[in-house]
């Protein structure tokens, strides 16, 4: 049944919820929900998947099969997804067909660069000057008018890093943009943010209304991936504090329910800019998953059942590490016995059940505990695992 504004239903521990894709921000909010007492069933076409593993049932089926989301949704009493390329005609259909409290608007804005600016900018929140592309003419007036370096992105379809070009130079313009509009979506041209960090921030909403955010977390990128997480971020606390406050404002005028994480630049003048937004759980809040009092996989179980969300704060500092492809037997190995591990600093180690250790692909995490960020991360860039990550 589609969820009417404002209207509310609690789930309690017992029933049963529907996680629409099988990858490892389906497992981890499937441990967090198990452990409540709740029972999952997920929908994914890979037999075994890393959240097939740990859920009670996993049907296997493309996720744009209609007759398979029809049983999922004859299965739950609530239904979310754990990625947000949700196609529309089966969130529509699942919405009428079971209880889907994040709705599909949402998803809808988010799945657009151009739709997504335009609703951070209804809620009067800053994104990087960008313009929308649908010519190669218009690609070099807009370089004109910005200046190089920018960066072109295809409307949808990106991630990672994935559909996106920087152009540093007016001649690299035509190139970039051939290379581009072979996806067949919009472009939107960015002006390239020399920041002097990126950030960001979860933040929870139940469907009555209340709003928790989590730190603001500082993110290292290598190659467009994210390598690290450190919380508390390196800033000011009136950064902190901006930062939190925006996500807040976001996740209210988006009519959120569930999780949204608020991808941010900060600035050189200290100003923020939103770069992305995603209406789930984010790679850079695993660190919540042991530094805060609760993590961003529980708060998201307990807003899409409406139960009081948890406190947010910051049990310790941490650095969260991604384990890649390339990490894991170096990783292994070095779990027999943790060797160099700086006294008084905990290694949690999360692995996501994924078979084909892949180069560049998302295995796991590492969860660094310490009395200070600066210990773990000097351990990092020594590490037999992460060596040279930095230096690249
Ligand atoms: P995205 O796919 O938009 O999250 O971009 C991936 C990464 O590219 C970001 O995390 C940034 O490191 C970089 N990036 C994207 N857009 C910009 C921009 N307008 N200015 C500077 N760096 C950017």
């Amino acid at each position: 049944m589609r969820r009417q504004p404002g209207e509310r239903r609690v789930i309690l521990p017992g029933g049963t919820i529907g996680i629409l894709g099988g990858g490892q921000l389906g497992r981890m909010m499937a441990l967090a929900g198990r452990a409540m007492g709740y029972r999952f069933v997920t929908l994914d076409p890979t037999p075994d998947s890393p959240c097939g593993q740990v859920a009670d049932e996993q049907i296997v089926a493309a996720y744009d099969d209609a007759e398979a989301a029809r049983r999922l949704a004859e299965r739950s009493d609530v239904i979310t997804y754990e990625f947000e390329n949700v196609d529309a005609g089966v969130a529509d259909m699942l919405a009428k067909q079971s209880y889907v409290p994040q709705g599909s608007r949402l998803l809808y804005t988010t799945q657009h660069r151009l739709r997504e600016k335009r609703a951070i900018e209804a809620a009067g929140v800053p994104v990087a000057p960008y313009r929308e592309i649908d010519s190669a003419d218009r690609l070099k007036e807009a370089l004109r008018e910005f200046g190089v370096p920018c960066v072109l992105k295809t409307a949808t379809g990106g991630y990672d890093g994935k559909g996106q070009r920087v152009i540093r130079s007016e001649a690299e313009a035509e190139e970039a943009y051939d290379a581009l509009s072979r996806a067949g979506t919009e472009l939107v041209l960015e002006k390239f943010v020399d920041f002097a960090k990126e950030l960001s921030v979860i933040a929870a909403r139940r469907p009555g209304g209340e709003v928790r955010v989590f730190p603001v977390a500082e993110n290292v990128h290598v190659d467009n991936i994210l390598h690290l997480t450190v919380v508390p971020a390196r800033v000011p606390a009136s950064v902190a504090e901006r930062a939190e406050r925006l996500a807040a404002r976001l996740a209210e005028s988006l009519d959120v329910v569930g999780l949204l994480a608020v991808e941010l630049f900060l600035g050189r003048d200290g100003e923020l800019f939103v770069n992305e937004l995603a209406p789930r759980p984010h790679n850079s809040g695993h660190y919540t998953m042991d530094a805060c009092r609760t993590s961003q996989f529980e708060q998201h179980v307990r807003a899409i059942c409406d139960l009081p969300l948890g406190p947010t704060e910051l049990l310790s500092p941490v650095v969260m590490v991604n384990v890649l492809g390339e990490h894991v037997a170096p990783l292994l190995e070095w779990m027999k016995n943790e060797d160099g591990l700086p006294p008084g600093v905990a290694a949690k180690v999360h692995l996501y059940g994924k078979r084909a250790a892949k180069a560049k692909r998302k295995m796991g995490h590492d969860n660094l505990l310490a009395a200070g960020v600066e210990t773990a991360l000097e351990w990092v860039a020594r590490s037999t695992i992460w060596r040279g990550m930095m230096r690249k």
